[in-house]
């Protein structure tokens, strides 16, 4: 096999398989290198996203979904089912399945594009050359054009509350047990305490959240916040705010866990506890002495707009570079980046990149919130829709939550749009995709949408923001 390849790829998660399979569409030599390892040795492709994010994650939110619904949906729909119970063996087989093909599947993909998959470490010489050294442990050189750098990232730790991988766990291994805990704890009310906090207390724990902030999802925009909030508590996620965790004491009977607030100093036992306090870049062995490529204040390594480390022919995509630490992101940055090395036109519009969190309700937005848009001084329009009025979410028991539209006064131009509700995060993809074309509240006005599907909120809430909805009354 020859050591000589056009672009070499370091790391096979969503920001770099995308672009070693880009690359090789172009007519480029590929390799990609990926050293994600499983607990039981064995390699895989997909990095974090496939084997212990988004995929898995997924997999269990639907699981536990279903039970929740089977327990207090069904008897509305006039369904009964006797006692509905999960076989968290059988759960937690079908999550690992999925998995498997998934990252089996990329190695198919690389079989049809022609991508040399290479599995174990890469390691980025100066004069990119890559060193590669397998699972047998034999070390290769190989010579590059371009390098693309794409080694994610890995779970924040915190000091006072290490992780033990048995008691204390990262979100990795909150999407492995085998039995549902009976008093959980979270640190951390981001998207992944959030998530996996509703995984477990469908399933039956007692969820704390444990949050730093006095703010609840302060990314978000604060109506959907506010509704996320009192949603959840519905569900029995008892969130406390302003909580810094000061001791966590590993102990026979589980994890005695002090924090202080605004009350006071308090301690809460849990069975076991997952910290989810954010994530940080992973470069750990990367980067051999006089590469010249520079990282950040916080280990980011440093790329402008188009992903360039600054070093010629070397870039750097996905989570180990600014931005947000979102698979979707990834991926378009090393499309862009094997277009560019291939001489193509490449483009990555950060304005336009949508969030979602996959809780029950859904949360998804792109663009600004309106309190982003109040302090740019701009005049702007608000039209929302609830879901209460959707005859689809009614049909489905699913109407809670609501679309918002935010539009400027003067051009009608789309800034932010931000829904929660039943499927909002495949409802976003028409905001998405209206801000992409710089569509106006008018132009989604006059776009004929479905009855009766979700959809239709968000045509409402457009029609709202010039105050001409029709199914719910303009404010
Ligand atoms: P990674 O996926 O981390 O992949 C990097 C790969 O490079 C890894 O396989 C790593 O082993 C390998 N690597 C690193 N260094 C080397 C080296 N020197 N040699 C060889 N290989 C190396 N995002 C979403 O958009 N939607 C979601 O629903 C979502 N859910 C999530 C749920 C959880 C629980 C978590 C933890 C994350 C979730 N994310 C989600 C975030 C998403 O997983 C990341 O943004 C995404 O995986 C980043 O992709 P990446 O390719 O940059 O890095
Ligand atoms: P996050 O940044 O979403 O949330 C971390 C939370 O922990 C924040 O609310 C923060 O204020 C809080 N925190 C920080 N230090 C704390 C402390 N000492 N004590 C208590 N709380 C503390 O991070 P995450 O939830 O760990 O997720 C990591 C990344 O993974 C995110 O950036 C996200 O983009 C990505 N992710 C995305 C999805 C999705 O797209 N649906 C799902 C999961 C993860």
């Amino acid at each position: 096999m020859s050591d000589q390849f056009d672009v070499v790829v370091i790391g096979g998660g969503p920001a770099g398989y995308p672009a070693a399979i880009r690359a090789a569409q172009n007519g480029l030599s590929v390799a990609c290198i990926d050293g994600w390892k499983n607990v039981d040795g064995t390699y895989a492709f997909g990095g974090t996203c496939l084997n212990a994010g988004c995929i898995p994650s997924k997999a269990l939110l639907e699981s536990s979904e279903l039970l929740h619904r089977a327990h207090v949906e069904f008897a509305e729909h006039g369904i009964s089912t006797g006692t509905v119970t999960m076989d968290v063996a059988k759960m937690q087989a079908r999550k690992t399945g999925i998995v498997k093909a998934s990252t089996q599947g990329i190695l198919g993909l690389f079989k049809a594009a022609k991508v040399t998959a290479l599995q174990g470490r890469g390691r980025l010489l100066p004069g990119k050359r890559v060193e590669f050294t397998a699972a047998d442990g034999t070390v290769r050189v190989l010579q590059a054009g371009s390098v693309i750098l794409a080694s994610g990232s890995t779970p924040t730790p915190l000091k006072s509350a290490p992780f033990d991988c048995e008691r204390i766990v990262d979100s990795w291994g909150a999407l492995e047990f085998t039995s549902v805990p009976q008093r959980l704890g979270v640190i951390g009310a981001g998207v992944i305490g959030l998530e996996l906090g509703s995984v477990w207390r469908r399933l039956g724990a007692a969820v704390t959240v444990l949050e730093a902030m006095d703010a609840f999802l302060p990314m978000a925009d604060e109506a959907v916040a506010k509704e996320a909030q009192k949603q959840f508590k519905k569900q029995g996620l008892d969130i406390r705010l302003g909580a810094k965790v000061s001791a966590a004491v590993v102990g026979s009977t589980g994890v005695a866990v002090t924090y202080d607030d605004a009350k006071g100093s308090h301690t809460v036992e849990f069975d076991r506890v997952v910290v989810a306090i954010g994530r940080r870049p992973y470069t750990d062995g990367l980067l051999a002495d006089g590469t010249g490529i520079q990282l950040d204040a916080r280990g980011f390594i440093e790329v402008d707009d188009e992903c360039r480390t600054g070093v010629e022919g070397v870039y750097a995509v996905g989570d180990c570079v600014r931005g947000p630490m979102l698979a979707h992101k990834g991926k378009e940055e090393g499309v862009m980046v094997a277009d560019l090395i291939a001489g193509h036109y490449g483009h990555v519009n950060y304005a336009t990149i949508p969030s979602v969190i996959y809780t029950a309700p859904e949360m998804a937005w792109v663009g600004t919130t309106e309190q982003q848009v109040k302090a740019s001084g701009r005049a702007y329009k608000v039209g929302s829709f609830p879901f209460l009025a959707s005859g689809r979410a009614r049909a489905m028991e699913a109407a809670q939550g609501f679309a918002k539209v935010i539009a400027a006064v003067d051009d009608d131009t789309i800034l932010g749009v931000h829904i929660i509700g039943p499927m909002a995060g495949e409802l976003i993809a028409e905001a998405v995709l209206a801000m992409e074309y710089s569509a106006t509240t008018e132009d989604l006005q006059r776009t004929i949408h479905a009855h009766p599907t979700l959809s239709e909120a968000l045509h409402e809430a457009a029609l709202a923001a010039d105050k001409r909805a029709i199914d719910y009354p303009n404010r």
